[in-house]
């Protein structure tokens, strides 16, 4: 789908871009007689233009059409309005056989007696304009690919032939977008995650159900494994809990019907029972809460799941891992009292800010998303709502964060706070949340007896950490562009024997690191070393170690890492530095030492 030009007709911006979509139909039009054209609007980074032709082209036949596009240009003919009452615009049309423009001013011009149309050289369009004055003036352009496409999106009206291109008022904003795109190319998660074998998209899964592949699983079970350790550190309780419950927990909980669209289709047995895929993990813990009588001495509870979640997303907005249907998410709830409420939401932006450091996710923001006093779906009381939003303000003022604010955007049983990210490509997202709920307690029936001997309703937060597993595995796989960082890389190191006769040597320092839980492969193909180095670079493994005689006889280690750095070290010193960089998480390689 195109994203629409957002800028209005008057923005320069788009005049250029839809002046030189009318530049490359008159190209087109010159270099294939009896080419129809049908429309040709700016859109976000350029513009496209859909032609019926007499033969079908290529990305191929663009090189030609562009040097066509030069050629008018150069001759710098103006962009010429012309007025003309509807019967001789149809007129016109008719004789150049332009059968989509008749359609066009059929159906959506009707009632306009006189016409606005463009002319430019001998092409003529059917245009409200505006545009630049002539031609010449258009020199920052590429045509970027070929693509079919319906005319007016109908699959049963012709197929047309749409080619996309982008335009900038000059050279250096060519080349960034170009280079940007280039970028963009270079990092695409689904891309990598294909050649890098993290992760494979199989119809026969499902769309949306993506599989974990065993480099991909090494990835995410290290990220696993941090996580339940820091959340235990911090007095979470890991849970584990299952996939479904009784469709009768999600009208307990509300979600269904309200939520039903988003939610798989329930599950209804002959014996009368009904199951549903769940959409998110707060009954399910709502559940493990009910499980012993609390008492406020057990507040804060903190229950903690790596949990599969299942949201059926329409097949059109589905991408890559980035929009999945299947989904782990690094959830939390806390049941604390109302008094509790302020440490218990430091205490999630403390966590939340420590796994997003350790990643490296620099780019981010908070959103308090507080309710609108206007609407009336609010479910419980003002006081409740008023007590949520001014702990979750006063905890980003206590930490003097600036933060966008989305009133009215809170969710329908209380206030939040989303952490927004950009990720390597400029895309921002809702990376996970801090939400307050007084609705959960309620719904469910949550207690604890109070110190006073009264039985009380807990206050539930609802905490994402790092997020899902697909959604940071897309963001980490882009964000370093494949290389991940050791403590992550799926292999951290690859040993390379020059000879047969290093195997053993090779064997012995690959064993010496795998016991200290380093991931490690001796490669003991018969090939070229610098193939090995090679192909060890390309899957992005951080370390090689190139063992020849010399090094097997003074037992140690040349070291190349895969951006380039080169030294010689003893095995231990290797094993020992490459046990603290893993251990301290670090994102950067080691670089050569420095000669003594
Ligand atoms: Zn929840």
């Amino acid at each position: 789908m195109e994203k629409e030009y957002q800028g209005g007709v008057e923005d320069p911006l788009y005049i250029l871009r839809h002046s030189t979509a009318h530049l490359l139909a008159a190209a087109v039009v010159d270099l294939f007689p009896g080419a129809r054209y049908a429309i040709g609007p700016p859109v976000q980074d350029g513009f496209y233009y859909d032609f019926e032709l007499p033969q079908r082209i290529s990305d191929d036949d663009l090189p030609r059409i562009e040097a066509r596009m030069r050629e008018i240009a150069a001759q710098d003919p103006p962009f010429e309005q012309v007025m003309l009452p509807r019967s001789e615009a149809v007129r016109l049309f008719e004789e150049l056989g332009q059968i989509y423009k008749l359609e066009i001013l059929e159906n959506e011009a009707a009632g306009d007696e006189i016409l606005s149309l463009y002319r430019t050289g001998s092409f003529l369009d059917l245009c409200r304009g505006p545009h630049v004055p002539s031609a010449g003036q258009l020199q920052h352009f590429k045509l970027m690919r070929v693509a079919g496409a319906y005319w007016r999106g109908d699959e049963r009206r012709p197929q047309l032939q749409r080619i996309y291109g982008t335009a900038w008022p000059d050279l250096a904003g060519l080349e960034a977008y170009l280079a940007a795109l280039a970028e963009a190319e270079a990092r695409d998660h689904k891309r990598l995650g294909r050649e890098l074998k993290l992760f494979a998209l199989d119809d026969r899964s499902g769309a949306g159900m993506p599989l974990w592949l065993p480099a991909g699983a090494t990835v995410r079970r290290e990220l696993e494994r941090w996580i339940v350790d820091e959340e235990v550190a911090r007095g979470y309780q890991h849970v584990v809990t299952p996939h479904v419950a009784r469709l009768d927990t999600y009208r307990t909980s509300g979600h269904y019907p309200l939520y039903k669209d988003v939610m798989f289709a329930p599950m209804i047995f002959e014996d009368g029972e009904e199951l549903q895929l769940r959409p998110m993990n707060c009954p399910h813990h709502a559940m493990v809460y009910q499980q012993e009588l609390r008492s406020y001495r057990d507040l804060p509870l903190r229950i903690a799941e790596l949990g599969q979640n299942y949201r059926y997303e329409r097949s059109g907005e589905l991408m890559g891992m980035i929009r999945v249907r299947s989904f782990c998410l690094n959830d939390a709830h806390v049941f604390c009292t109302l008094d509790q409420l302020g440490t218990v939401i430091l205490e999630m932006f403390e966590i939340i800010r420590h796994y997003q450091d350790t990643i490296g996710m620099d780019q981010w923001w908070p959103r308090l998303s507080t309710r609108d006093t206007e609407k009336t779906k609010w479910t419980g009381t003002d006081e409740e709502w008023a007590t949520g939003e001014a702990a979750l303000r006063q905890a980003l003022e206590q930490l003097g964060l600036e933060y966008e604010l989305g009133e009215g955007e809170a969710a329908f049983y209380g206030p939040k706070i989303d952490f927004q990210v950009r990720d390597a490509l400029r895309r921002e997202f809702t990376n996970n949340t801090i939400q307050v709920d007084f609705q959960l307690a309620q719904r469910f029936d949550l207690e604890y007896v109070a110190e006073d001997g009264s039985r009380q309703r807990p206050v539930v937060v609802h905490r994402g950490g790092l997020g899902s597993m697909e959604r940071v595995m897309a963001y980490l796989i882009e964000k370093y562009a494949g290389a991940f960082p050791t403590w992550l890389a799926p292999v951290q190191v690859v040993v390379i024997p020059i000879t047969d006769s290093q195997f053993g040597f090779s064997e012995e320092i690959a064993t010496r690191l795998r016991r200290g839980r380093l991931r490690v492969e001796v490669d003991t193909r018969s090939e070229r070393m610098n193939r090995k180095i090679r192909d060890a670079q390309a899957r992005k493994v951080p370390y090689m170690l190139v063992v020849g005689p010399r090094e097997a006889e003074s037992r140690a280690v040349s070291v190349r890492t895969r951006e380039g750095a080169q030294w010689t070290e003893a095995v231990a010193n290797f094993a020992a530095e490459l046990a603290a960089e893993v251990a301290e998480r670090r994102l950067r390689l080691r670089q050569a030492p420095a000669a003594t």
